[in-house]
């Protein structure tokens, strides 16, 4: 059995491995290179391997840097099956089609060409059928198990074993240990190599413990300064964590009454399709839905779905705060509020997830003062406050913590989907802490198991 990167080595995104045995061929998630524009030139390359010749293809998670190059596979031929997690099915289906309306938007602004239009998306639909977490699946003579990942709603991570034994996992993305809403991940299951994430290889999230007082800290403040509070958030995963602690700060009484925004269609379909799944929810949320609480509405509360009902929210007093997408501010509505407010002394940029180079979220984390958004030049006078700790990615103690959950430890690890510093510390890491043979492959690289 052999792997080989064809994504998301040396750098985060475009996650797409290629496993092949003496009978099987399989792919292992099927992401999107991510940039200044959604549609980065890598992604109009070859993948390197034909699409026709594929078995299966297992999806870790829904995020688009594992699924947006999927209806790319089904334009080129691909007539197999697409495996994932009864919420990862739905919420990929949510995120390809926005995916492709962004592009959409992109070409009738600026000519950028499409990867695909909504029409491929349908083709990724209706070849999607469900793999439960802990359930395992055989194609020819490789058997494929998924394990819970902890990232995001319905995250896996997934161990591919051949039939002379040989095994390999694919962490997908892994789950910070402070996601109230999700269960957590469960241990690294017994493998000869792992392929393991990196995003914050180089990195401690500060204490966890203390990312809820800096999030009501940070709204007391902008209630007090009767300023704007703009969250640009990830539209899953995220998005549903700081309404779950938004919810606790207003229900419980912890922060004075304000109303609150969630000004992105993506965010509000996607609360919808967490709701449907509740099991995939942890032990705390569920005894809140068991006592009647919703998860994510509260007092003064308001999604804005439509465009109409998005323009309310430029009108609507302050204090206010408004979560909005793109979580690194690429595109969607969060430029609009940017466009408003970043120029206002009294309001502030709340980070609260990963912000790749190039993105303007990148820009304004590095502290730049001043940006271009919609064409516009902008003098930054809003405050920028980052929390890491809100990031669904563990971090380098806790990635170093699940090698060494596993009852038995990989021969090999393979750190990838970071930058090159962050997968280089990591291994780095793992060579000293854990005594186990780690590197950083390089795309197109192949690997013998
Ligand atoms: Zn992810």
């Amino acid at each position: 059995m052999h792997v080989k990167l064809f994504g998301a080595a040396r750098e985060v995104t475009g996650s797409c491995y290629l496993v092949e045995s003496s009978k099987a061929k399989i792919l292992i998630d099927c992401g999107l290179f991510q940039g200044t524009t959604l549609a980065h030139s890598k992604n109009f390359k070859p993948f390197g391997f034909a699409s026709k010749s594929l078995d299966a293809v297992f999806v870790t998670h829904a995020h688009l840097d594992h699924t947006g190059r999927l209806p790319i596979l089904i334009k080129n031929g691909y007539k197999g099956p697409i495996y994932t997690t009864p919420p990862t099915a739905k919420l990929t289906q949510l995120v390809l089609e926005d995916a492709a309306e962004i592009m959409h938007e992109e070409f009738e602004r600026s000519y950028t060409p499409k990867l695909y239009e909504i029409s491929d998306v349908a083709g990724v639909v209706i070849q999607t059928k469900v793999l439960d977490e802990h359930k395992s699946i055989e194609v020819k003579d490789l058997k494929v198990e998924f394990f819970n990942a902890g990232h995001i709603f319905g995250s896996v991570f997934v161990k591919v074993t051949s039939d002379d034994g040989e095994c390999v996992v694919f962490s997908g993305d892994l789950g910070n240990t402070s996601t109230p809403l999700l269960k957590q991940k469960d241990f690294l299951a017994d493998t000869d190599v792992l392929f393991i994430e990196s995003t914050y290889g180089n990195r401690i999230h500060e204490d966890e413990s203390t990312r809820d007082k800096l999030l009501k800290k940070t709204v007391v403040d902008t209630i007090k300064n009767k300023g704007v509070l703009m969250i640009p958030a990830f539209a899953i995963e995220r998005t549903q964590e700081i309404l779950f602690e938004l919810n606790n700060f207003v229900e419980n009484k912890l922060i004075p009454p304000v109303d609150v925004y969630l000004d992105s269609p993506m965010a509000i379909k996607a609360s919808k399709i967490f709701d449907a799944f509740p099991k995939y929810y942890s032990r705390e949320a569920l005894r809140l839905i068991a006592v009647g609480d919703k998860l994510f509405d509260f007092p003064g509360m308001r999604m804005t779905l439509t465009r109409d009902e998005s323009k309310i929210i430029n009108e609507s007093p302050r204090p206010k705060v408004i979560i909005a997408g793109s979580g690194m501010m690429n595109g969607g509505r969060i430029l609009h509020h940017l466009v408003r407010y970043l120029g206002d002394k009294n309001s502030t940029l709340l980070i609260i997830g990963y912000q790749a180079h190039g993105t303007l979220g990148n820009h304004l984390y590095q502290g730049e003062r001043q940006v271009n958004v919609l064409n516009e030049r902008i003098d930054v006078k809003a405050k920028i406050v980052s929390i890491g700790a809100y990031s669904a990615h563990a971090d380098q103690r806790m990635l170093l913590d699940w090698i060494k959950s596993s009852p038995k430890p990989p021969k090999r690890v393979y750190c990838t989907h970071g930058e090159e510093a962050a997968s280089a510390a990591l291994a780095t890491c793992i060579e000293e802490e854990l005594k186990i043979t780690a590197d950083v492959p390089r795309m197109g690289e192949m690997i013998e198991i």
